[in-house]
């Protein structure tokens, strides 16, 4: 099959491998229809994880069932099916607490399994034709008839509109709060919609792209240009010098092309500023634990210079850690059903796989125009 795959930094391409096969009789095979590209590769495109070179990306996935395992019984051939991307085995005692994020059973000892990942179990990616799925009975999510036509809304269950949300709950957000996230690519355009779905009353979005920023403003958010001015300075003006009740972080570890804003630790003290006394802060941002090639040589260790000082001062609280994509992904499955929600109105382009480095290039870029590149293996 045509797989895209790791190969080094910043390099990688579409090449022939091997079809994945039924290895436990609780596995199911997926054709693989629409599959993301996300922030999240992009710790691993730009070489700051230790991901073995040859390796299938991609932990965003929908597709069709085409084979199941003897052990399978709820899922059918021909279901069509998106995938959350972490791997549970619904036994281990978090995922029989909803902690499917921190399965005990597919990633022993470490922070949680997924597809095409570094550091989270041996599982190929689904930026590929086929993917195999292990515990098809717990983790696949059916999707309703007639999904086909709503394909690019359902993906987003996958990863980052439970991730958006997830966000929410870990800040805590109520109807009727403000809410501020830095952040404005897909996870935190998904985290304002997902506040905005919780009646939140207002929604300021930080970032610098102007065009993920408009994106914002048309759910009806507010954008807020960190760099036309001090981001912090336009939040605490627009909350009467309080700070938001409830802060999202989504951005993460990250270089962006944009040298104002590689400094790792600069989000978390924004929010403490820009979060009331006593607010909430939810993290998904993913901050990598140690990046060898960083300039600050704290961020070599994974150190963060936090201020620890200002945030106890402020009786904030901060959550942390990836969604547990399976506790939120039903729910929100039924508002894209009832046409209550619209995730894909963050797509800015749609590619066939071969065209996937392309899509990698100018993503990780930040290009102008390009918020979310979904991959059509079949295309
Ligand atoms: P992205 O990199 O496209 O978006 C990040 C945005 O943050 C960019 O628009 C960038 O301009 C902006 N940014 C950079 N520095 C900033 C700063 N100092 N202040 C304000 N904005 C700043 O990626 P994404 O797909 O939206 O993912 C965001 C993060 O969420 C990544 O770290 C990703 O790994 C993580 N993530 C976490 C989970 C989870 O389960 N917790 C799931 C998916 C993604
Ligand atoms: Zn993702």
């Amino acid at each position: 099959m045509k797989a895209l795959v790791y190969n080094g930094p910043c390099d990688v391409s579409v090449v022939d491998k091997p079809n994945p096969r039924i290895e436990k009789p609780t596995d199911a095979l997926v054709r693989i229809t629409t599959t993301n590209i996300c922030g999240s590769d992009l710790h691993m495109y730009e070489g700051r994880t230790d991901m073995q070179a040859g390796r299938i990306l991609g932990h965003e996935n929908l597709g069709e069932v085409i084979e199941v395992g003897n052990a399978v019984d709820r899922v059918k051939v021909g279901d069509r099916v998106c995938l959350p991307f972490n791997i549970g085995c619904g036994f281990c005692a978090n995922c029989e607490r909803g902690l499917t994020g921190y399965c005990l059973t597919c990633n022993p000892g470490n922070a949680g399994a997924a597809y095409g990942f570094a550091g989270m179990g041996p599982y190929e990616g689904g930026q590929a034709e086929y993917l195999r799925v292990p515990y098809a009975d717990f983790n696949a999510l059916v999707l309703p008839p007639g999904s086909e036509e709503k394909e690019n809304d359902y993906v987003m269950l996958s990863d980052i509109f439970p991730t958006g949300y997830h966000a929410t709950e870990l800040a805590g957000v109520l109807p009727g709060e403000t809410v501020v996230i830095y952040g404005a690519g897909p996870v935190g355009l998904m985290a304002a919609y997902s506040a905005m779905i919780k009646g939140a009353s207002k929604v300021m979005v930080v970032d610098s792209h102007k065009d993920r920023l408009a994106l914002a403003e048309k759910i009806g958010a507010i954008g807020i240009h960190d760099l036309e001015g001090s981001g912090v300075a336009q939040v605490l003006e627009l909350t009467k010098g309080n700070g938001a009740d409830r802060g999202c972080e989504c951005v993460g570890y990250q270089c962006c092309n944009n040298a104002e804003h590689e400094v790792p630790n600069l989000t978390m003290n924004n929010l403490v500023k820009t979060v009331k006394a006593t607010g909430g802060i939810g993290v998904v941002g993913v901050f990598i634990p140690k990046d060898p090639g960083a300039q600050d040589e704290l961020a070599k260790k994974g150190h963060l210079a936090f201020n620890f000082g200002e945030f106890w001062f402020k009786g904030q609280s901060i959550r942390t850690g990836q969604a547990n994509v399976k506790a939120y992904n039903r729910q929100l499955c039924n508002l894209i059903e009832a046409g209550k929600a619209n995730p894909s109105f963050l797509i800015s382009h749609e590619l066939p796989l071969s065209q996937a480095p392309e899509g990698y290039k100018n993503f990780d870029a930040r290009k102008d125009g390009w918020t979310k590149v979904v991959l059509k293996p079949g295309a």
